[in-house]
């Protein structure tokens, strides 16, 4: 029994019957899937590149490189599942561009290009002068930037439509307008107590 519709509850949905299709998996939703954050963010795609030098700094070079890579392939399979999608999300693929703003900003991004050589990466990005900036967003106060190879734009709603009907094509046993109240062990039942099927 899985609660929440939202992308996180709708891709493990998929994900267990990915796994084992015979397996009965229910999804319950307060609202409808695609209600809450997931139906309405920004709908920018991106991993953890942009934060390596802060996550090696504070977890290691390792467990950084770790986390990338696992961001790296969580955008592959919505890449994928984008390409398949019962409907179009509007997937676009156009990369990342972080900028700095101040002279202050300006040795982050030198510093981004160095952990990533160091780590043996550095092909997940390219320092911009500010022409180059300027050409791709011509705001007056854009200096430097760091061009990363990974990142995409999609329509969360459509996404989240998209995600609903795979869910519901894969025997996803959906209940909509279905708040959990309660969590008891051994028991999944509607507040008017049908059986939720999970
Ligand atoms: C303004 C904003 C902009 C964002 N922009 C981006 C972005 O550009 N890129 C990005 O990657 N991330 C972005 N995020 C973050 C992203 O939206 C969330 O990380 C993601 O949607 C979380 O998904 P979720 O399924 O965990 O949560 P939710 O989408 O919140 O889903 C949880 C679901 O659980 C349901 N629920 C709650 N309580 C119960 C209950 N008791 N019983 C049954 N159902 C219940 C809710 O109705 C909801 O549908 C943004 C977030 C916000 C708020």
């Amino acid at each position: 029994l899985i609660v929440g519709g939202g992308f996180t509850g709708l891709w493990t949905a998929l994900s267990l019957k990915e796994r084992r299709p015979s397996l009965v998996v229910a999804l319950i939703e307060a609202d409808r899937c695609g209600a809450g954050a997931s139906g309405k963010n920004g709908g920018k795609v991106h991993g953890y590149w942009t934060a390596l030098p802060r996550l090696a700094a504070q977890l290691g070079d390792d467990s950084a490189l770790a986390i990338a890579r696992s961001g790296a392939e969580a955008q592959d399979a919505l890449r994928r599942f984008a390409g398949q999608a019962p409907l179009d999300v509007w997937w676009r693929e156009a990369g990342s561009l972080t900028v700095s703003a101040a002279p202050a900003q300006d040795r982050a991004l030198v510093g981004a290009v160095e952990t990533a050589a160091r780590l043996g990466v550095e092909d997940q990005l390219r320092l911009l002068d500010a022409g180059e900036v300027q050409q791709r967003c011509a705001s007056p106060v854009f200096r430097a930037g760091l061009l990363y190879a990974e990142g995409a734009t999609l329509h969360p709603p459509r996404l989240a439509r998209a995600l609903r009907a795979r869910a519901l094509a894969c025997g996803v046993l959906l209940h909509e307008a279905t708040p959990m109240t309660a969590l008891e062990p051994g028991s999944g039942h509607h507040p008017d107590g049908r059986d939720l099927g999970g």
